[in-house]
């Protein structure tokens, strides 16, 4: 079968290569790829800057936003032929830490967690994949193309729960305004929750053409390429979704009081800008204020991104899908173009 694989470490070492069917340890149920999404991880992963093979494998099969469809399944899974499903990134550590152990491994202790298509683990960018039951969601079959929005979607339900656990350290938490920077698909998605949640949502970008302005509009939030306003907004809760340390260092402490800045984006390292510790430090004390890093997702993330994307209008969300390649044409799919959102690779064009 064909499958998109890469040497870790190794800049653009990505082929479409031929390689044996899916390996039975890597659970009982059979996928045929239906997409497969790429983000700013797997890029990474292709510039040799991140990512790492199976031990004792040269090479990594890329890929970890998946959806497919159930080709076999065992009964007491809950599975059957034909079902739509997306397969869980995040495996457990072998030891386990106290987080994995209670089924949060996306809280892992010691990082030796594993990841489909990222650490250690062949990802879904193959025609067929195998996962364990309990690593399978599946999803509802209305949602079509449109569940390989699922794994990003779980990544922003994880922040919306960790967000909302903190605002809970208070007896008044009524957050009213969110602030989203970057409206890339995190970003979109981040927002989409927060207007799920009946939020003011306020979304900033450095586009001021393409098609964000209007996709963020008719989503009922308010749209800004303007970064200057960025601290007149004082939003309640602000999410970080574009991963540029320039912006990052404008966030931190840029809330109301008693606010809470959500950071998703994973950055470049290297990057020394200025920063006044001291007023950072002051305004977080005297306001309460609170910083926090949120990364992956575990399986009630899932579930709850499921829900999201089950309440979101359809046609607003294949917005979100700014390109759709067949895999002959994977290549082009990996490169960022601009104008682009969410690119998906379709296995079954
Ligand atoms: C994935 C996460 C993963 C993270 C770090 C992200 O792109 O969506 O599931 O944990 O990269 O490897």
């Amino acid at each position: 079968m064909r499958a998109i694989t890469v040497s870790p470490g190794v800049a653009n070492s990505a082929r479409l290569d031929d390689v044996g069917e899916p390996s039975a340890s890597d659970g009982a149920v059979l996928v045929r790829t239906l997409a497969l999404g790429v983000c700013a991880t797997d890029r990474e992963i292709l510039a040799g800057a991140y990512g790492s093979a199976p031990p004792g494998d040269k090479r990594l099969v890329l890929g970890h936003e998946s959806l497919g469809v159930v080709e076999a399944a065992p009964e007491s899974s809950g599975l059957a032929p034909g079902d739509l499903v997306v397969g869980i990134v995040r495996r457990p550590d072998p030891v386990p830490c106290i987080a994995c152990a209670a089924g949060e491994w996306d809280m892992c202790r010691n990082g030796r967690y594993t990841e489909r298509g990222i650490k250690e683990r062949h990802g879904y960018g193959a025609e067929r994949f195998r996962l364990e039951p309990e690593f399978t969601v599946k999803i509802d079959r209305d949602l079509g193309i449109l569940g390989v929005l699922l794994e990003p979607a779980s990544i922003l339900a994880k922040a919306w729960d960790h967000t909302e656990r903190i605002g809970h350290r208070a007896r008044v938490s009524e957050p009213r305004r969110l602030l989203v920077t970057g409206a890339g698909p995190i970003g979109l998605l981040a927002a989409l929750m927060g207007v799920q949640r009946g939020l003011d949502v306020h979304v900033l970008d450095h586009n001021k053409g393409g098609p964000k302005p209007a996709i963020v509009q008719d989503l009922g939030a308010t749209y800004h390429s303007d970064g200057g306003r960025l601290m007149d907004l004082a939003p309640d809760i602000l999410m970080e979704c574009t991963g540029v340390p320039a912006v990052i260092r404008d966030c931190l402490a840029a809330t109301a009081p008693a606010g809470i800045v959500c950071l998703t984006g994973v950055t470049e390292l290297g990057k020394v800008l200025d920063l006044d510790v001291g007023r950072l430090n002051r305004t977080m004390v005297l306001d309460n204020d609170v910083v926090f890093g949120t990364v992956n997702a575990n399986r009630r993330h899932y579930e709850m991104a499921a829900e999201a994307l089950a309440g979101a209008d359809r046609s607003w969300l294949e917005r979100l899908i700014t390109r759709r390649l067949p895999l002959e044409r994977w290549c082009e799919a990996l490169e960022h173009r601009k104008g682009d959102i969410k690119v998906i690779i379709d296995f079954a064009q």
